[in-house]
């Protein structure tokens, strides 16, 4: 469903480079859609976990990438969240897209994408997803070994190729270099055969690591990829674009841009056409979770009798906190919505804590200990998902002031990156959230019409 931004407009400030915008129409938007479950009489699935969408904090993100990156063209990672409304903004946008399949090349193109905003950047391709990006003209594509060379001379001779250099990716959170990219000892080979192949190479590609946080990563790999450039026009061949990959993270994304931008102004001529391929800088703030606490089991500590409790929420590490396991997150739980606070989600002041909660005067613990540094009342929580699989744990210790109890809402914050583009049935749970869109720049809501 798409919410008209005036909806949810009070209370949205304007923020500087990084900074969080939307609390007031994050917040409404939860409440909103949570007041339309009745927990009494709802169906089955009324109550299913939900996402709000702000599309501005996609929209401020790709604004500060260009101003920031200005010589950089990013071609989203639609892997990271193929969500149809981010594709059609950054499509407005002027974007490209890195395409790993088939179908996120069919998307892309479905969304009335140009072929040539497309890589196909994935250096081990299916042999039919090859027939199938000849047919659409679909030509900048990765590669990183000569059999992948022999494939694309059969069925894509036409391909603008990108050689995929290996990079140092150990202060990455997903490490890729494990299973792509060629060694710098390997390059010459490979570009040699594509030579005798007659097939076309456009460029070096490389990637660092997926949520990098050691910027001179980018330098080696600049600097890697300039020997190549140099191999290849001693054979040659004429490249024009380099691709720096994805990686970027939203905290230290202005550090990384003026480092990689030395780096490039160094190594890399003006004439050169620079692009990447990031995913989670774009998305992760962009999407909050909200999930309904489905049963609680009370665990009392036989010598002292204080409680705490495990709660079982209607999503877990099979549906949208796949995250955990795929990309090494530790979401965290806030409270949106119990029994006996339904505004619990303190959306004037959207980053509350059970802290300003408990310093506005409010308290409501009457189990569990106390926080011996402040004096307050907090009780312990374990968090867990549905399924019958005790690997299904959202975070193992959670405290809180808040009594939480079955029927109430819990909210996460920054998982639109990794996320539900891998959730999955298990147990029989649905792997389709709604998305609550709205929109906290103007810019955005005018480009998609809402
Ligand atoms: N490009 C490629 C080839 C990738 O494998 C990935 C992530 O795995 C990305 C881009 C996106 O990376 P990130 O989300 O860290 O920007």
């Amino acid at each position: 469903s798409i919410k008209p931004a005036a909806a949810y407009e009070d209370g949205a400030e304007h923020a500087q480079d990084g900074e969080r915008k939307t609390p007031a129409m994050i917040g409404a938007a939860l409440q909103k859609h949570i007041e339309g479950v009745d927990p009494h009489n709802c169906e089955a699935g009324e109550e299913d976990a939900f996402f709000v969408a702000d599309i501005g904090e996609v929209y401020r993100q790709h604004m500060r990438w260009k101003r920031n990156l200005p010589r950089v063209t990013p071609h989203y990672a639609i892997k990271c969240n193929p969500d149809p409304m981010v594709l059609r903004l950054l499509s407005a946008l002027g974007a490209g897209f890195d395409c790993a399949s088939k179908a996120e090349i069919e998307q892309v193109l479905k969304t009335g994408v140009e072929p040539s905003r497309i890589i196909y950047a994935q250096p081990c391709k299916t042999k039919s997803y090859l027939r199938y990006t000849a047919k659409q003209n679909v030509k900048q594509m990765t590669f990183d070994n000569t059999d992948e060379l022999y494939k694309v001379k059969e069925l894509c001779p036409g391909a603008e190729l990108y050689l995929r250099i290996l990079t140092d990716d150990s202060a990455s959170l997903c490490r890729l270099s494990q299973k792509f990219g060629a060694s710098m000892d390997n390059t010459q080979e490979l570009l040699a055969l594509a030579k005798e192949l007659d097939l076309n190479i456009a460029g070096v590609a490389f990637h660092v690591g997926s949520g990098a946080t050691d910027p001179s990563a980018f330098v080696q790999a600049v600097r890697d990829a300039r020997t190549v450039f140099d191999q290849a026009i001693d054979l040659g061949f004429h490249p024009h674009t380099l691709d720096v990959g994805g990686g970027f993270v939203s905290e230290t994304f202005e550090d990384t841009a003026a480092v990689l931008s030395a780096a490039l102004d160094l190594h890399m001529p003006p004439t050169i056409r620079i692009i990447a391929e990031p995913g989670r800088y774009y998305t992760s703030a962009a999407f909050t979770l909200a999930c309904n606490v489905i049963a609680r089991r009370t665990v009392e500590d036989r010598d002292t009798g204080v409680k705490s409790y495990m709660l079982y929420l209607n999503d877990g590490v099979y549906g949208n906190f796949s995250s955990i396991m795929f990309d090494h997150q530790h979401p965290i739980p806030q409270v949106l919505r119990t029994k006996r606070r339904p505004d619990a989600f303190d959306y004037k002041h959207y980053s509350a804590s059970s802290e300003s909660l408990m310093d506005s005067g409010y308290s409501s613990a009457e189990e569990g200990s106390q926080d011996f540094a402040t004096g307050k009342p907090q009780i312990e929580y374990s968090i867990w998902g549905p399924t019958c699989d005790g690997i299904d744990c959202i975070a193992e210790k959670w405290t809180s002031a808040e009594t939480v109890d079955v029927g109430d809402w819990l909210y996460f914050e920054d998982m639109g990156a990794y996320t539900k583009c891998s959730a999955r049935r298990f147990n029989g749970f649905t792997d389709k959230h709604e998305t609550v869109y709205v929109s906290s720049e103007a810019g955005a809501s005018a480009l998609l019409g809402f």
